[in-house]
């Protein structure tokens, strides 16, 4: 379009805009390493190691076994708004079951990086391909031999938006957060090898085996997992509601802390916050943990694909349902029978 005479106002140059977009989608080093790992997940990755350097502001790799891209597809996969995973709205109706769907992150991540991905596909005679993207730009794609699967590493995160990068935490709070999300995919993808490398220094890993227990043990350490109790409910084991099913494990009511950060909850697969689900949870214990205390809870939620609306903002884990009342009696009920059967309930008054 060609500027208007007479007028102040103008069309902004595409790397404006897609530094500015870039910032809406990764927040943080957190949110660059959540979208590296949906990646891997979505491609079947059965190996998944994550490594990031200084909380992931001066390095994040992301390395899987996955089905891995073509130079064709790597030079399609870092363009705006490229896909494999959705033909178009109808599909999103009907409910996706893949992580990813935007077809932005790698887009907007190597907008405000330095970018390099190595990627071989899956049994093929192609032996691998290299592309290197900075701040927006390819600069080269060359081949390269590198084992089955996709190397991810951005390097320097938000070099060339300094707002963005002087709003950064401390070096601890920024690793936090980049374990807690690689922390909520391992638990809900016991069949997937996760590691964290932190700095050198190895936070954990799961073998992938498929055991939940098994990995909330890697993650949380052998005292938590002895603690869990097995919540596996649905149809006619649950009140009328959205939910199809509630399974995983829920903490002995004594194995507790003072923190939310070990709620991790799940809806069809996808790590989600819901005051419903939290409360249903909470209200199962009732009066077995002391004021603001919470337990450990790994808990999936099955709802049909069209009943949960996943077009939210990449942001935002916070989802909503169109019953939360019956949401909340949905989850109480599940976790309650569990603690019950265990007799780790004293008699609680009836509900309202
Ligand atoms: P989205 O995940 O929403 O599709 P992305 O920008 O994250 O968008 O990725 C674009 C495309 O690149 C994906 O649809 C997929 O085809 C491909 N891709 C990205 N990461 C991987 C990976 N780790 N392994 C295989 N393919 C990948
Ligand atoms: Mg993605």
């Amino acid at each position: 379009e060609p500027p208007v005479d007479g007028t102040d106002i103008h069309q902004l140059d595409d790397d404006t805009v897609a530094r500015i977009a870039a910032g809406e989608v990764v927040e943080r080093p957190a949110s660059a390493v959540k979208e590296l790992v949906e990646n891997s997940l979505d491609a079947a990755a059965s190996s998944i190691d994550v490594t990031v350097e200084a909380g992931g502001t001066d390095l994040i790799r992301v390395a899987d076994d996955g089905d891995g891209m073509t130079d064709a597809d790597l030079r399609a996969a870092v363009r705006q708004h490229t896909t494999s995973k959705i033909g178009g709205l109808e599909d999103l109706e009907s409910g996706v079951r893949t992580l990813g769907f935007r077809g932005e992150a790698l887009h907007t991540i190597g907008a405000v990086s330095r970018l390099r991905i190595r990627s071989r596909p899956r049994d093929g005679d192609d032996s691998g391909t290299e592309l290197v993207y900075d701040g927006g730009d390819v600069v080269s794609v060359d081949p390269a031999g590198c084992p089955e699967g996709t190397i991810v590493e951005v390097e320097d995160l938000f070099y060339n938006t300094p707002a963005r990068r002087k709003f950064l935490k401390t070096t601890a709070t920024e690793f936090a957060h980049v374990n807690r999300v690689v922390t909520r995919y391992a638990l809900a993808n016991p069949d997937v090898a996760v590691s964290l490398t932190h700095d050198g220094r190895e936070v954990f890993s799961t073998t992938g085996q498929g055991d939940l227990q098994a990995a909330v043990m890697a993650v949380y350490g052998r005292e938590v997992a002895s603690s869990m109790i097995a919540v596996d409910a649905d149809g006619g084991d649950l009140p009328p509601g959205p939910l199809e099913a509630v399974s995983g494990l829920v903490s002995h009511p004594e194995t507790n802390r003072s923190t939310r950060e070990y709620l991790a909850t799940y809806v069809n697969g996808r790590a989600v916050t819901s005051d419903a689900i939290r409360e249903g949870i909470m209200g199962a214990y009732g009066t077995q943990l002391g004021g603001d205390r919470y337990p450990f809870v790994v808990c999936f939620l099955e709802v049909p694909g069209d009943a949960v609306d996943v077009n939210v903002h990449p942001r935002k884990r916070e989802v909503r349902f169109d019953d939360d009342d019956a949401v909340r009696r949905q989850v109480d009920a599940a976790v309650e029978s569990a603690l019950l059967e265990h007799g780790l309930l004293r008699s609680r008054a009836p509900r309202g």
